[in-house]
């Protein structure tokens, strides 16, 4: 089975995120079909006609996205039908789909769309209950091409809703599943060292494959455990032995499975203990606050983040004493330990989490190095600060330190 996706659209060329393929490949898999290659081309006849005629050739499914639309870039159901000899048909049906999207809206509908109801000869509709372009897919010389619009927001229910079904059915035999396993506080080449011994056995399960990768991002790695095979008991079976080994090598590295995040993670503990949060921030200048509020009903248990970025709103919001600013400088761990008790202290919270470095580029004034950073936290049993030094872009380091803070308060709530 060979399996290739075309994305048409020039602005895909010079700098528009493709997210299509991502999209369409991830769901194939769901049901056990590999994507072999993913190719983006111009809004350009001859060159799509290239790109399409050589794909046709060595595939058994393609998949194209964008250019369904009604201008003159939009040339996919052309280009198609002179590559597969196939004719354009008016299809009557469709063109009163698209003249009523046009009356609902209660616009005049414009004489360019009607070039949208033409379906290649022999080929079936794919609803399009978003926009005014159908979807096709054509059965030919036991080939399958299937044409999407480019809009991500429209091809998702047309992909889950008519695309995936019949997939599905034509292919029913395959079956993968994906498990993701998110560890934070390890480098990518420990984790791997730690895991060798479970991803080196070859496992045995009738008609089935277990395959594992690593993604190691900055603020963490990822692994994915991949097994596909036809029996869909044998292969939760084998994904929750799996799941068993990993745990039992990294223990309370591994924070969160599939879409958790680290913040979903912490969030779910702190509700589960009842307890209650505020931070004060520094060099992450509200990035902590943001990432634990992007969890839905985060209102429970996080009360308040300040970002106090100088040192007069360090005295001034926290309490940080004069004394203790100058002795040791905003970016210490007595500083560190002040704010996160006087965040605790104002908010009233269980936790007081708080933050000060220097996130750089270039190292602070009185010469403390590009990614030093401390934070603290203040909690019912006393006041703990870690001193971490962290590399990166700006930008990163300011991750790094927000991931490490909320990795800090997890692991006191485990
Ligand atoms: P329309 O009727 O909207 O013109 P179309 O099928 O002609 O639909 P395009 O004109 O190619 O589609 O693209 C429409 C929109 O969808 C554009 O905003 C484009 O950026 C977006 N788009 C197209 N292809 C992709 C892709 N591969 N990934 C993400 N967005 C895409
Ligand atoms: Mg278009």
């Amino acid at each position: 089975m060979h399996i290739e996706i075309i994305c048409i659209g020039s602005e895909l060329l010079v700098g528009s995120v493709n997210t299509n393929s991502a999209y369409i490949s991830e769901k194939l898999a769901t049901i056990g079909l590999k994507v072999n290659r993913e190719i983006t081309v111009g809004d350009d006849f001859p060159q799509l006609e290239n790109v399409f005629s050589e794909s046709f050739n060595r595939s058994n499914i393609i998949i194209t996205t964008g250019g369904l639309g009604p201008t003159f870039d939009d040339i996919t159901r052309e280009t198609v039908s002179k590559a597969t000899g196939k004719k354009l048909i008016l299809n009557k049906n469709v063109l009163k789909t698209i003249s009523e999207f046009f009356e609902k809206k209660k616009i005049k509908m414009p004489k360019d769309n009607e070039k949208q109801s033409y379906l290649l000869e022999g080929a079936e509709i794919i609803p399009n209950g978003l926009g005014t372009a159908p979807g096709q897919i054509l059965e030919m010389n036991s080939k399958i091409i299937i044409l999407l619009p480019g809009p991500p927001r429209e091809i998702k229910p047309m992909f889950e809703n008519t695309v995936l079904p019949y997939l599905k059915k034509r292919f029913e035999k395959g079956l993968l599943k994906i498990k993701i396993l998110h560890t934070v506080g390890l480098a990518e080449s420990v984790i791997d060292e730690k895991i060798r011994k479970i991803v080196d056995i070859e496992r045995k399960l009738e008609g089935s494959e277990v395959s594992f990768s690593i993604l190691a991002k900055h603020t963490g790695v990822d692994i994915k455990i991949i097994v596909s095979g036809t029996d869909e008991m044998l292969i939760d079976q084998m994904i929750q032995n799996l799941k068993r080994e990993f745990y039992n090598v990294l223990k309370d590295f591994i924070f969160g499975e599939d879409n958790q995040t680290l913040e979903s993670a912490v969030g779910q503990l702190i509700l589960k203990k009842r307890k209650t949060l505020a931070v004060a921030e520094s060099c992450t200048g509200g990035l902590i606050s943001h990432r634990l509020t992007n969890v839905a009903g985060s209102s429970m248990y996080f009360k308040e983040g300040i970002v106090t970025y100088s040192d007069s709103s360090k005295k001034r919001m926290l309490g940080v004493k004069d004394e203790t600013l100058n002795k040791y400088g905003a970016v210490s761990s007595e500083v560190a330990k002040e704010m996160a008790e006087g965040i605790k202290k104002i908010s009233g919270t269980n936790f007081g989490i708080s933050t000060t470095g220097i996130a750089g580029p270039k190292p602070s004034s009185t010469g403390k190095p590009v990614g030093l950073v401390f934070i603290g936290i203040a909690s019912d049993a006393g006041t703990k600060v870690q001193r971490f030094q962290f590399t990166g872009s700006r930008v990163e380091i300011k991750d790094k330190i927000a991931t490490a803070a909320l990795d800090i308060l997890r692991m006191n709530l485990i």
